[in-house]
């Protein structure tokens, strides 16, 4: 049996596009005005929309995901160390870094590859000021039991909750779990403005830290009282998140769909390993994982096999933070087991919303063949 090349290629995401029309539509009154950035109309709007959406009361937006995670580090004037994990896309660790901090990296659990809460207490020391878990893949971190750890010692906790978009937990926001949560409306993401950020907070006296802090730390004509960044994210990003904000529901149905015809095909099959789904959780269907774990094919080979078809999948996340070049030298990835073994081992399959089901059933052919 021999699969035909899949053509045009297949990448592992795509990014979701409004009708045209309406983008040139809301770009008309940016002509007008001449208003283009500086929090504008449309940022306010868009502000506004994402609250309700995400449920949350409290929400600073922000140039990119990366800008939002470190200026909300930035604002919890945090010190000394900073719980993380090293199975993360390179943002994560690099905000905490970025501001000074020392990232201690802790193993994560094999089930849905978050923080593994029940180590986390080993990492605590009289130095750290911060947790700072990822929600991987639209997998929810054990946010009780980082919640209960956190407060007994006095913690922050700042999720980076890139891949949770619109998710809720027991039907609760996902952004209201910990002191903060960033969220990225990077191009690629479930839900984008292009590049884009966001952050939803707790406590409602952050937000005029956080505005101060994205626009360079002025806090009037003649008054800079802090070293802030350029974090703005402008009226052409507002415009195009205002407009996705209308499809995001339709798009997460699709993925839904998907991701089950991917499962039906996957689960059960020996040595393929996929996540349970929480029953507690609304699902945004963000992306693919699939564990090779002892199937009779490696991940780099499946992955070289699907390429060779025209199926672009990501090892995705590969390899861990604590083993690249930057960091590898004052980080031991080998204390960080579970997480280097599921990094050699994962690959996230093409999933976004205008993926044609008929692709799907391919690419688990191509998976499960048994001729190669
Ligand atoms: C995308 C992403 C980021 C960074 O967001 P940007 O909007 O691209 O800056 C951070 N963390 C994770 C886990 C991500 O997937």
């Amino acid at each position: 049996m021999k699969e035909k090349r899949i053509d045009p290629p297949v990448m592992v995401t795509r990014s979701s596009l409004p009708p045209l029309e309406d983008y040139v539509e809301m770009l008309k009154p940016l002509w007008e005005s001449a208003w283009l950035t500086n929090m504008g109309e449309y940022h306010k709007q868009f502000a506004a929309q994402l609250k309700e959406y995400l449920h949350t009361p409290n929400l600073e937006l922000f140039v990119n995901g990366h800008m939002a995670l470190e200026l909300v580090i930035q604002a919890m004037n945090l010190s000394g160390e900073v719980i993380t994990t090293p199975f993360s896309f390179a943002s994560t660790t690099h905000a905490i870094v970025r501001n000074g901090l020392t990232p201690v990296f802790g193993d994560i659990n094999p089930v849905d590859y978050t923080l593994d809460a029940d180590r986390l207490e080993d990492l605590i020391t009289e130095k750290t000021s911060a947790i700072v878990p990822v929600h991987v893949y639209g997998h929810i971190c054990d946010v009780e039991r980082i919640g209960e750890i956190a407060d007994r010692h006095h913690l922050k906790v700042i999720y980076d909750a890139a891949h949770t978009f619109g998710e809720e937990y027991n039907g609760i926001g996902i952004g209201r779990f910990g002191d903060a949560s960033m969220f990225s409306f990077h191009a690629t993401k479930v839900f984008h403005s292009i590049e884009g950020g966001a952050v939803a907070f707790r406590d409602a006296s952050l937000a005029p830290v956080l505005y101060e802090l994205k626009n360079f730390g002025i806090t009037g004509s003649e008054s800079v009282e802090s070293v802030g960044a350029n974090g703005k994210m402008n009226e052409f990003q507002a415009a195009m998140g205002i407009l996705n904000l209308r499809y995001v529901e339709d798009g997460i149905e699709k993925r839904r769909n998907l991701v089950r015809r991917y499962r039906e095909r996957l689960s059960g099959v020996p040595g393929i390993r996929l996540s349970p789904e929480n029953p507690k959780v609304r699902y945004n269907y963000a992306y693919m994982p699939v564990v090779f774990d002892g199937y009779r094919k490696s991940r780099d080979r499946i992955f070289a096999e699907l390429a060779e078809h025209g199926v672009h999948a990501r090892k995705y996340f590969y390899p861990c933070i604590n083993s690249y070049d930057c960091y590898k030298d004052q980080f031991d990835a080998e204390q960080t087991p579970v997480a280097a073994r599921i990094s050699g081992q994962v690959l996230t399959l093409p999933l976004y919303a205008g993926l044609d089901p008929e692709t799907v059933d391919l690419i688990c052919d191509l998976i499960l063949r048994q001729d190669s």
